[in-house]
């Protein structure tokens, strides 16, 4: 897997600059090395010091995400030798890797006889610069997926562009996301099959009363595509661009709008195009994602790094090697309001150096989520118990909801706020398709059909004793997690070491690893090899299966329900032009990605998200052009 290779050629970094001495700095010349414990597990480093300075840095070991790690690694032992002090700020966004980081170099200091006092000198705050100013014909904010996917519209229809981003890397949440892509009718769709359930499910959604006029044609075309499909006996996973809308606007109870999910769902194949001509490449089999609720998450073959890699650095590439600017720790704080229309927006680079740059087309608003935003989230929340700062979130803290902020300042429309969604997320990053996954709680015993919505699976483990439970799945045919890798890249075996994942041969064996009753686990697997045969119906309702759960090698981590996506935010049309409250389009801005609302509803189902933001991203950057 290239991302294994990858890692392996970036722990060879070296970081060596001039350096000046310090007299107080006594130390014993020579190489050592120290380990400190990033996110995903141990750092390890060597420092070569001489009798008065730290003169290297290498990076020997890490397992560390690619591109969600790098900052850190590119920027910690340079400052670290340029300041002769581990008393530098960790990366916002890759804490976990800064801090494993800084902690190894300590360690190897310490090791060489330095003293905490003598390597923890303050370092003086660097001083804010003079204003900056830009022009290009669009202005974008925010470079994870939605936002660089705009940006390679604007540079292919021929304009300048300047993305603007706050943290120190690109990539926003998108490269940290659970890696899948839902679109319809594809050729890897077809390599799947389908249990009899399967039509169950579909005919459940047909018999529903129409919610509106693209409803009931949604319904009447599905109508006659399954009637197709089943007198030709195929088992193959049936699907087209209709049910995905029909199964996104039902599932998002019935308040996604229509016009919105009808571009959603009829652009999600060509957004598989759109990334392949950009070099990327999809697994060759299909998935379930968590929460899609249907078999049509496409997974990337991790090209370009690990997680959401794919969806976000082939465009980022892309960028680079067109003209495109890319100005990282760059925070938008205000758009720019000149009669009627935004011209641009104005913010603070990370040394507080003010910037005011200007768009002769318009600004693109691509600044994702607020899930990493307590305050914002108990203030929109209406339904969930609490979410307040004790309940975790699975993004990364960019994901503050800066944009919502600026285009509800110019008098934007905001939608569908207080839809925010929780999401089952593990302990390692072991996702097996749905279709081959059990949930399991503390007794041993399944407690919710796992195809289900996402609010529906977070509500049930939050019931559940300790409001946690263990995903459970076979390795043996589960196609996704045979490979030895999870969905980040890393080897499985990794977290079963770090002890964030159990691995067993039997049942008997999974039960003792996890802690919960063998009889009943045992009990629960059987009856589940009787739903994928379609011998006795599931218990549970559970409509979606591929594979039985009889045979080992088994895999379980444990899950915990995460605020993993906000539904609302600012409101669009179906160019991405930004509304205010009277639905009037609001001149020189548009929106895309998960900073919007109307397209998800109340629920979102999993890999959509994906597919929303190379959709919308695409459709803003090719607007605001025209
Ligand atoms: P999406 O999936 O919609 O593309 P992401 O979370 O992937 O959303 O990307 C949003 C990006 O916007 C992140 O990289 C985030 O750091 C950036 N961002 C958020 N707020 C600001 C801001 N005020 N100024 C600049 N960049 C921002």
């Amino acid at each position: 897997m290239k991302h294994v290779i990858s890692l392996l050629l970036c722990v060879a970094l070296l970081f060596t600059m001039p350096v000046c001495a310090l007299a107080d700095m006594n130390l014993a010349a020579g190489t050592y090395e120290g380990t400190g414990t990033g996110f995903q597990g141990p750092i390890k480093v060597s420092v070569t010091v001489s009798d008065s300075a730290i003169e290297s840095i290498n990076v020997l070991e890490h397992s560390e995400t690619d591109g969600i790690s790098d900052p850190a690694f590119e920027k910690i032992p340079a400052a670290i030798i340029e300041h002769q002090s581990i008393a530098v700020d960790a990366i916002a966004g890759c804490t976990y890797s800064s801090q494993g980081l800084l902690d190894a170099v300590k360690a190897a200091l310490l090791s060489a006889g330095a003293t905490e006092e003598m390597i923890s000198r303050p370092i003086a705050a660097q001083s804010a610069g003079e204003l900056e100013t830009q022009t290009a014909d669009v202005v974008i904010i925010g470079a994870g997926g939605a936002g660089l996917t705009a940006a390679v519209e604007v540079l292919r229809a021929g304009g300048s562009v300047l993305v603007v981003e706050k943290m120190a890397a690109v990539g926003g949440n998108t490269i940290a996301a659970g890696s899948a892509l839902n679109a319809a009718g594809t050729e890897i769709q077809k390599t799947g099959t389908m249990a009899a359930s399967g039509v169950e499910a579909i005919e459940e959604k047909l018999a529903l009363e129409p919610r509106s006029e693209a409803m009931q044609r949604w319904q009447a075309s599905i109508r006659k595509d399954l009637d197709a499909y089943l007198a030709s006996g195929s088992n193959q996973v049936f699907d087209t661009p209709d049910l995905h809308k029909l199964q996104t606007y039902v599932d998002g109870d019935y308040v996604g709008k229509p016009e919105l999910i009808e571009i959603l769902c009829d652009h999600a194949p060509q957004a598989l195009t759109f990334l392949e001509e950009l070099g990327m490449s999809w697994r060759p089999q299909i998935t379930t994602a968590v929460g899609a609720t249907w078999s049509r998450s496409h997974q990337p073959a991790n090209v370009f790094g690990g997680a959401g890699s794919d969806f976000v650095l082939p465009q980022y590439e892309f960028v680079k090697a067109h003209g495109g600017v890319v100005a990282l720790e760059h925070k938008a704080e205000e758009l720019i309001m000149e009669d009627g229309r935004v011209v641009g927006v104005k913010g603070f680079t990370s040394n507080g150096t003010p910037f005011e740059y200007r768009a002769n087309k318009g600004v693109i608003l691509a600044t994702g989520g607020f899930s990493a935003n307590v305050e914002m989230r108990m203030r929109y929340n209406k339904y969930w118990a609490n979410l307040d700062e004790t309940v975790p979130t699975s993004n990364q803290p960019c994901a503050t909801g800066d944009g919502i902020v600026m285009a509800e300042a110019i008098g934007a429309s905001l939608y569908g706020m207080e839809w925010i969604q929780m999401v089952p997320t593990g302990d390692a990053s072991l996702n097996a398709s749905i279709a081959n996954e059990m949930y399991i709680n503390a007794q041993g015993n399944r407690f919710v059909a796992e195809d289900e919505r996402r609010d529906v699976l977070s509500g049930a483990i939050l019931a559940q004793p300790g409001s946690f439970c263990w995903k459970v799945s076979s390795a043996y045919q589960a196609w996704d997690i045979q490979g030895g890798y999870d969905y980040k890249g890393n080897a499985i075996e990794s977290h079963v070491q770090n002890g964030k994942a159990v691995v067993a041969d039997t049942l008997d064996d999974l039960a003792a690893a996890m802690g919960v009753d063998a009889a009943n686990l045992k009990a629960v697997a059987e009856a589940f090899d009787k739903a994928v045969t379609g011998e006795v119906p599931d218990a549970l309702g559970r409509k979606v299966f591929e594979y039985k759960m009889d045979k080992g090698p088994y895999y379980a981590t444990k899950s915990y329900a995460k605020v993993h996506h906000t539904m609302g935010g600012v409101e669009i049309n179906a160019n991405c032009e930004v509304l205010d409250t009277q639905g009037n389009v609001i001149p020189g801005i548009y929106a895309c990605g998960e900073v919007t609302g109307g397209i998800h509803g109340a629920n979102r189902l999993g890999g959509n998200a994906i597919a929303d933001i190379i959709v919308f991203g695409q459709i803003a950057g090719q607007n605001v052009m025209k």
